[in-house]
């Protein structure tokens, strides 16, 4: 493992940051203070970021360059990562660039490639995600949507639920089931694209306790999609929705460690900010030992990161222990969140009117939101079952 770049690495991270310092404007940097998912910026505010990426050939940093990508390598896109998220620039990438793009490179036919790939990472076309349901969650395949095919396509009727940014999306990737019956629940899933204003789609914001509506209900009734709209085989879209969550639990927020770091130096900003003793919380030995603590397991899930990348680098596939990344990440980030609100006293349960930034009274927003990053993408209990089975091998 090496944990330094090598003089081609640190070229290239030098254009990257260089490329950020001139060309991002100034207002999307600084946001991603390890909030699990913000109210959303709307496609005119992150038009100029879009615009700024297109110019540059940068506005998807894996995609191959014929599709409009940039077709950086594994560690380049590791580099554009890193920096991105220690500028602190909202995530744009999410559901289209890291998730549908690639399935519909590895599973979509030539058509849908030409017809979604450009304007997804254009950002003309904003995805959302259309997985789980009331009685389907950690036990997805249990999900009961109906797809019942028609004479030039399919008919949906059904629900989905926490479906992230479903009201400011375009279009929604959903599973649905198109054999009602099959031998194994795996089985008679098909994994389908629609248009989210197609006529019998109800959507419905959730407001959360951070009081932000980051996810919505979303009802279909009678929604026709047509048969171009299928991706992979009918029947056999279990496989392509597990390469999706592949995709997801890596690019998970909180499995990036320079979000903690951003974190943990706020937790710092807070205890110099915070009176106590006649002098601040800063000064007290045990809380800068508490905070060290915290430092020191984020640079452990930055080495593991590592220890994964040159495992990729050398041609291995990853495994199961990415879901380490995931799990430790989002635990890390809520004991960060919760050290600044203990350490903040009354200020940090008092209420503010920003979405972002944690020095002005918004670190209740951060401290209640923060609780859903053990949920969405997959449970921690969850991740530490299928920890326990496949990566140790433990008995079950
Ligand atoms: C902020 C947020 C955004 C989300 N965005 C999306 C989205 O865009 N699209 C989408 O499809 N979904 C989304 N989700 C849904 C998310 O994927 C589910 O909430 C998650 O998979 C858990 O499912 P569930 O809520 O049905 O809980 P359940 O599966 O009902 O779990 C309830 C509890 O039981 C535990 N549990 C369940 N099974 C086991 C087991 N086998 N062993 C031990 N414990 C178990 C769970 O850990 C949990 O504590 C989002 C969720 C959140 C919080």
């Amino acid at each position: 493992m090496n944990l330094k770049d090598t003089p081609e690495q640190e070229a290239f991270r030098g254009q990257v940051r260089e490329w950020i310092d001139a060309s991002v404007p100034a207002h999307l940097k600084g946001h991603r203070q390890g909030i699990v998912q913000g109210p959303g910026l709307g496609r005119d505010e992150l038009a100029p970021l879009n615009s700024a990426l297109s110019e540059r050939g940068w506005q998807a940093p894996e995609m191959p360059v014929e599709f409009g990508g940039a077709g950086f390598d594994f560690t380049q896109s590791m580099i554009f990562r890193e920096e991105w998220s220690r500028a602190g620039i909202p995530d744009r990438f999410a559901m289209g660039v890291e998730m549908v793009g690639p399935i519909l490179l590895k599973y979509g036919s030539e058509a849908q490639q030409q017809r979604f790939l450009e304007p997804t990472l254009r950002g003309e076309i904003v995805w959302c995600q259309g997985y789980s349901e009331p009685g389907a969650g950690s036990d997805l395949a249990n999900l009961a949507l109906r797809a019942d095919a028609s004479e030039d396509g399919y008919i949906l009727n059904g629900q989905k639920i926490w479906t992230s940014q479903a009201h400011r999306a375009h279009w929604i990737f959903v599973l649905a089931r198109t054999d009602p019956k099959p031998a194994k629940k795996q089985e008679g899933i098909s994994f389908l694209l629609v248009k989210l204003d197609t006529p019998g789609i109800t959507i419905r914001p959730i407001v959360t306790i951070d009081g932000f509506d980051h996810f919505c209900e979303v009802f279909f009734e009678n929604v026709p999609v047509p048969a171009d709209q299928l991706v992979g085989e009918p029947h056999k879209g279990w496989t392509v929705a597990k390469a999706l969550l592949g995709h997801e639990r890596f690019s998970h927020p909180t499995a990036d460690p320079n979000v903690m770091n951003r974190a943990i130096e706020a937790v710092k900003q807070t205890a110099k900010n915070t009176p106590n003793a006649g002098g601040t919380m800063w000064d007290d030995a045990l809380l800068r030992r508490r905070v060290a603590a915290l430092e020191m397991d984020a640079a452990c899930l930055q080495s593991t990161r590592y220890r994964y990348l040159t495992k990729v680098e050398r041609g291995e596939s990853p495994g199961p222990e990415t879901l380490i990344f995931k799990l430790f990440g989002a635990e890390l980030m809520q004991r960060i969140v919760e050290l600044q609100q203990e350490v903040a006293g009354p200020a940090g349960i008092t209420w503010g009117s920003e979405p972002f930034g944690l020095e002005t009274g918004e670190i209740a927003i951060h401290a209640t939101n923060i609780r859903a990053a053990t949920i969405r993408g997959g449970t921690a209990e969850v991740h530490r079952n299928v920890i326990a089975q496949r990566v140790l091998h433990l008995p079950r």
